[in-house]
This record gives structure tokens, C-alpha cells and sequence, in this order.
């Protein structure tokens, strides 16, 4: 069988017989690979027009309503993926990371895109900036769908999170993606880029698969495309220089290896729950995919005093670690990807054994349960201790990519840390500790050589989701030796796939481009008070200016009393005098923002459901006793959700005093019955 290649929304076979991929459990051949004859090319100019244009027609919110239904419908086909996973070596376990895994990041990512993004196709970056004195010229950073494809080439060790980690943010961000998974793993890929497709959830266009090389593909990109590479640092700095990548400015994001380090605090002694912590991390990090992740446990980096200690309850722990057929119930750990993994990971443990001894594994001679230890890629769990780690160099630098880890004792947290940055730059870090002093000198001295960080201690440790997981909220991916790219972390994951662009303009034109209200603006008041106004009858810009109120000493007395709030700057004169910002006893701020809602609410039965909150409240100018205060409101922005039958409205509000100064400032934040929701209550 010849896996697919999906291009121009059809599947098609590359030309010859192409590469037997074999299973990883007995070398049978599983798929045949080849992506000879395509028009790569042709791909990238259907991604670019047809899918591109489908995608941008879309909201964000929309975007993350396809993604939710997208990882729906993969949930209940997932059985069959698990099915072919076995044959790549993962255990049930691992496939759970992999296929679990990858739809949750579908999941996570819509619900932010519906929750932290706009029911728009521009998102607003920050606040707008005042560039004029009088304030009739503004500046606001907008982010835009770039107009070109991302290209996603990606590693063998996870070929489902692999893929849909990227396409998550890739199709929330409006962008088509051309995805090349490793050839050793890529059935698995195919067959959920099948289902994927059987769902007929994502538009036209905005999914295409290489299933073998990328042939002249590089020739093809703009400078509108985004390439998001994970494998070696070698390929990744090969890809970056390809001339039509430096010509273009093609943005180019890069995951590679890392030499991750995890740090045992000195206070964390044989008997302690860190210890044990720390034992059983290091180990699920070895044999989790067979250590075939990037984000494993390399270096594990203990004080000398404990180093003996930590080596035999590691070894221990290992000797207990069934390998042989990951479809087992009774196996641990299953194989590597494919024989020639081995022989690599074989390899470059030779090397690390020429500056490190090996205190458990490194042989060939072990058990197998269920599978034929030589048809097989197995390897044993192979623990090395180097008692000399800062004159040493493979150790620091040589990836093993398998069920690999070397002890490194340090003699003090200074040696810690410059072990640690040995590294040279790392996607994951740890440190096990229950002394919070030492977890903050060791962040400090390593967290810039690290895209992200776990510290675990015995508080934390039952709800922790461990060192080698990459979480869609958290950004993923590290600097120097990693690559020096960023993935995923929520909505900033997303930005790769955007151009930020910086627009400047009157008030009133920046209101409409970015769909939010800026202060400068157009205020539109009209007859009818805005809260009877639906969701839809509601316009930004829409203002209330309320009628004035005097704020007299007898309301902040009772304020003071009903409230509890008696803080000396409201109830006791002398005091208040002497502090530097007022002239005597000043309103509350909360009596400022209680008084504001009593005058510019309109009391009765109307479309607005709920105040659910205020953002960004500032008090500005005191308000003394005897002066008058009034509100501002204007409708800055509006947010559909979904079928719910409301939205959500967010008034920009001002509270100023009789000579016009800003008292308050804030946002107001309400929930606003549909016409279809009001209609049906009345
Ligand atoms: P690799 O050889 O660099 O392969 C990675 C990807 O690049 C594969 O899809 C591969 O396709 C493709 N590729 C290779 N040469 C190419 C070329 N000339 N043009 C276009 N694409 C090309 O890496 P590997 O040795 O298979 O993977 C293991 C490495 O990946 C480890 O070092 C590991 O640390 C790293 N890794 C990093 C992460 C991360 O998130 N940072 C995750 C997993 C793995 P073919 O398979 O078809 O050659």
C-alpha cells in the first residue's frame, strides 16, 4: 500500500514504489512512501487561493467552533488511530500522549480562540496609542491572517500531536496548512489526515499532506508563508539558509533538540518525598516513547552528596521496566521508531560513554516480552553518571534520542546552573525542590536558557502534568540549541501565522477598522437609553452621558457605615489631610463606581441580562465632598456568542467631576439579550 498524498483536495499516489516504512515492533512493512510527481508548487497556490480565501471568510469564534467540532469527531474515531499506533512502537500510553494529546490541544485552542479573541477577523494588539496632543491622531497594533500557507514539517516521535499542536493555531489564525509529517511515522499522520477529511468540518483548501520529500516546494514560498520546522538542529539550519527562505524573509520557526536538564535541590535527600519525586520523573522520562521525546530528561543534575543515592534508586527503578510489544498489557516500554533509531541511539551512546560510566542498561542482552527482540527496534533504559560534568563535552551536547539519561553531580547551585546552561539552550527544564529559595535562584540562573520550566515539590507533584509535557496554554519551544522558536502558549501561538501591522489614524477611523471604540471617536447619543437597545440595536460608539450628582459628606458617612469601609481617608479629616493626595475626607471609589451604575442604569425590564465585571479601573482625581460627578458610557465593543442568545458588550465609562476632570475611568462589562433571546422572553 502507498500512502496518500492529499493535494488540491484530492488524494493522490506519488510516481514509483517508493520507501518500505517498516513497524517498529517486527519490521514488517506497514505502508510504502513516496511524494515523487507532485506539483508542489500547484499546492502551494491552491493553499494560498482556495484555502486561504475560505478560511479568512471566517471569525475567529467561528475558527473555534470548526477546531470543536474538528476534535470531536477525531475523539470518536480515535480507536482506530490507537489501532496503527502500536505499530510505531508506542505503548498504549504513549498513544494517549500522541492521539488524546493532540485533539485536547484542538480543544484548548478553540475554547481560547472563542474565549480570548474577538468574534472578528482582526485582533487588537494592546491598547491604542495617543500620538497627538489634541488626540485626533491615534495609533492601534492590529494583527492580520497572513495571506500566504504555513508549512508544517514535523518530527517522527508524535505524528498526531505533531500535527494538529500546528494546525490548531495555524487554522484559528485564518491560514491553510501543507503538512509534511517524518516518512518513518507518516501512516499514522495519513490516516488521520483521512478522517479529517471524511469529516468535511475544514473548508476547501485549507489542508494538504506530503506524504515522502518536499521536493522544490522551497522554490514556491512568499513572504506571506510560515514554515514550522520540529527535528534535528541539522536539518533546521539547512531548511533557514535555503536561499528563497533568506529572499523571502520567510518566517521560519524552529523546534530542535535539546539536551533538557532536570535539577534535584540539595535539600531533596534519599527519604525525602522530592527524592522520590525526582526518581520516578527521571524514569517516566526515560521510558515514556521510549524516550523518543524531545522535551525528555537528558541531564539529570544532583548534588554529589546525593549522587550515589539518586544512581541506585534509578537503577532499581529501571531494572523494573518491562520492554517488548507495546500492544502488551504487561510491556512498559515499547520500541523505538524504526531500526535505524536504534543504531543512532546505539551510536551516540558510545559517545557519551567516552566521558560517562554506564551504571545501568547499554546492552543488547535483555528481556523482551511478547516480540522478537531482533525484528524489533528495542532498546534497554540506559542510565550513564559522569563524575566530572563541567570539564565534559558530549554530555552537554550529544542527544541520544531514546531511553537515555546521564547523572551530572554539582557541589553547589552556582555549579547547578552552569551545568544547566551547558545545554546551550533547551525546550524543557525542571527543578525538584522544596526549598522555594533555592527553585528561585535556580530560575533565575537558568530560566533565559529555557522555554519552559517545571518546578516540582511534594505541593504540586499529584497534579502536576510533568516535565516533558508541552501544554497548548504554555509556550513550547526554547532558545539557541532548540531552535529559538516559540509554539503554542495560548493566543501567542496563533501570532505566528499573523502579520502585526501598526495603523495610524484619526480616532474614529481606527474605531472602525479594529470594531472597538476609541476614545476620540464618534459618541453617538441617541433618544433611546442604550440598555434597551438588543445586542443588535446596539452600534460602537453608542454613548449615555448621565445627568449630574452631588456626592455630600452624608453619603460617604453612610457609605462608610453600610459598607464597613471606615478607612481614615473617608471618615477621619485630620488624617486625610495629611495624606500627599488629598485636601480632606474624599469619596470611596467604590461609592464613585456604586454611584455611576445608579446613573446610568435604566431600572427596568430590558435586553441587558447581567453586569459581569469591570475591567481597568483607574481612580484618577480624588472626589471631595460637595462635588458632583457624571458618567460617561460608550459602547467600544461588541462580542456574539455563538447561539447563546447574547453577547457581550463592553462600555467604555468615565466618570468626571464639575470641572470636567476624569475622576474614574473603567470598563463596564454586560451580557445583552439577541433580538431572537429578547424577543422569545417578552
Ligand atoms: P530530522 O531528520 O531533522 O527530520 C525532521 C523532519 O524534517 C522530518 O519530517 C523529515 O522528513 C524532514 N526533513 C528532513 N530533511 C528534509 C529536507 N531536506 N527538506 C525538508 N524536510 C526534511 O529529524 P529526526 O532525526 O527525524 O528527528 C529527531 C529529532 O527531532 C531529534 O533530534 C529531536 O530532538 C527532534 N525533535 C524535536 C522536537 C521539538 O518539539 N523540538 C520534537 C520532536 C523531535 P523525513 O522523515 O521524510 O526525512
Amino acid at each position: 500500500m502507498k500512502l496518500g498524498n492529499l493535494v488540491l483536495d484530492r488524494w493522490i499516489e506519488g510516481d514509483g514504489d517508493g520507501k518500505p516504512l517498516a513497524s517498529a515492533v517486527d519490521g514488517e512493512t506497514v505502508a510504502n512512501i513516496t511524494s515523487a510527481g507532485l506539483d508542489f508548487g500547484a499546492m502551494l497556490e491552491h493553499a494560498r487561493s482556495v484555502g486561504g480565501t475560505n478560511l479568512r471568510q471566517l471569525t475567529f469564534h467561528e475558527r473555534g467552533e470548526m477546531l470543536k467540532a474538528l476534535a470531536k469527531y477525531l475523539m470518536d474515531r480515535k480507536s482506530e488511530f490507537y489501532g496503527l499506533s502500536t505499530r510505531t512502537g508506542a505503548t498504549r500510553a504513549d498513544s494517549w500522549i500522541d492521539i488524546d494529546g493532540g485533539i485536547s490541544t484542538l480543544f484548548v485552542f478553540s475554547s481560547k480562540g472563542r474565549r480570548e479573541m474577538p468574534n472578528d477577523h482582526i485582533y487588537l494588539d494592546g491598547p491604542p496609542e495617543p500620538l497627538s496632543r489634541n488626540g485626533t491622531f491615534v495609533g492601534q497594533h492590529i494583527y492580520t491572517s497572513k495571506l500566504g500557507a504555513a508549512v508544517h514539517i514535523n518530527a517522527f516521535n508524535f505524528p498526531v500531536w505533531g500535527m494538529l499542536e500546528k494546525l490548531a493555531p495555524t487554522l484559528l489564525a485564518g491560514v491553510p496548512a501543507i503538512v509534511k509529517p517524518a516518512s518513518s511515522t507518516a501512516y499514522l499522520t495519513e490516516l488521520v489526515v483521512r478522517a479529517i477529511i471524511e469529516s468535511e468540518i475544514l473548508p476547501a483548501g485549507s489542508l494538504q499532506l506530503i506524504c515522502g520529500g518536499v521536493g522544490d516546494l522551497f522554490d514556491h514560498l512568499n513572504c506571506q508563508d510560515t514554515i514550522a520546522f520540529t527535528g534535528s538542529k541539522s536539518t533546521a539550519e539547512m531548511l533557514q539558509q535555503h536561499p528563497r527562505v533568506i529572499a523571502e524573509s520567510v518566517a521560519f520557526t524552529a523546534e530542535t533538540d535539546s539536551l533538557n536538564a532536570s535539577i534535584l535541590g540539595p535539600d531533596a535527600v534519599s527519604g525525602t518525598p522530592e527524592f522520590d519525586l525526582y526518581v520516578n520523573e527521571v524514569v517516566r522520562e526515560m521510558t515514556v516513547k521510549a524516550g523518543q521525546k524531545c522535551t525528555a530528561i537528558r541531564r539529570v543534575i544532583a548534588p554529589s552528596a546525593i549522587a550515589a543515592d539518586l544512581v541506585r534508586a534509578l537503577s532499581e527503578k529501571l531494572g523494573e521496566v518491562r520492554i517488548g510489544d507495546p500492544g502488551s498489557k504487561e510491556v512498559d516500554m515499547g520500541a523505538l521508531a524504526s531500526q535505524g533509531q536504534r543504531s543512532e541511539v546505539r551510536e551516540r551512546v558510545d559517545e557519551l560513554a567516552s566521558e560517562a560510566a554506564i551504571v545501568h542498561g547499554g546492552s543488547d542482552d535483555f528481556d523482551v516480552v511478547d516480540a522478537d527482540a531482533k525484528r524489533g527496534a528495542f532498546f534497554m533504559p540506559t542510565l550513564l553518571h559522569c563524575e566530572k560534568p563541567l570539564g565534559a563535552a558530549a554530555v552537554h551536547s550529544v542527544e541520544a534520542f531514546g531511553p537515555v539519561s546521564t547523572v551530572l553531580p554539582y557541589d553547589n547551585l552556582d555549579e547547578a546552573i552552569e551545568l544547566a546552561r551547558l545545554g546551550e539552550g533547551s525546550l524543557a527544564g525542571s527543578v525538584v525542590t522544596n526549598d522555594n529559595a533555592v527553585a528561585r535562584e535556580l530560575i533565575l540562573g537558568t530560566a533565559a536558557y529555557h522555554g519552559r520550566m517545571l518546578v516540582i515539590n511534594r505541593h504540586c507533584a499529584a497534579e502536576s502534568t510533568g516535565h516533558g509535557s508541552p501544554l497548548p496554554h504554555l509556550v513550547h519551544g526554547g532558545p539557541g540549541r532548540a531552535g529559538g522558536g516559540e509554539e503554542m502558549g495560548g493566543v501567542r501561538g496563533v501570532k505566528h501565522y499573523m502579520q502585526r501591522t501598526a495603523i495610524q489614524g484619526s480616532p474614529e477611523t481606527l474605531s472602525v477598522i479594529g470594531n472597538r471604540w476609541i476614545r476620540g471617536a464618534d459618541q453617538r447619543e441617541s433618544e433611546t437609553h442604550p440598555f434597551r437597545k438588543t445586542f443588535e440595536q446596539i452600534a460602537i460608539g453608542d454613548t449615555l452621558v448621565t445627568e449630574s450628582r452631588e456626592v455630600t459628606l452624608e453619603d460617604i458617612n453612610h457609605f462608610a457605615d453600610f459598607t464597613g469601609d471606615t478607612f481614615y481617608a473617608h471618615t477621619d479629616e485630620d488624617a486625610a489631610k495629611k495624606n500627599p493626595f488629598f485636601e480632606g475626607r474624599v469619596a470611596h471609589g467604590y461609592l464613585i463606581v456604586s454611584f455611576a451604575a445608579g446613573l446610568f442604569v435604566d431600572p427596568d425590564f430590558g435586553p441587558v441580562l447581567a453586569n459581569y465585571g469591570i475591567d481597568d479601573l483607574r481612580f484618577l482625581t480624588p472626589l471631595n465632598y460637595g462635588d458632583s460627578m457624571r458618567v460617561r458610557l460608550a459602547c467600544k465593543q461588541k462580542t456574539l456568542r455563538g447561539d447563546s442568545g447574547y453577547g457581550e458588550v463592553r462600555w467604555d465609562t468615565e466618570v468626571t467631576n464639575q470641572d470636567g476632570e476624569i475622576v474614574a475611568q473603567y470598563d463596564v462589562l454586560t451580557m445583552v439579550a439577541t433580538d431572537a433571546h429578547w424577543a422569545s422572553v417578552q
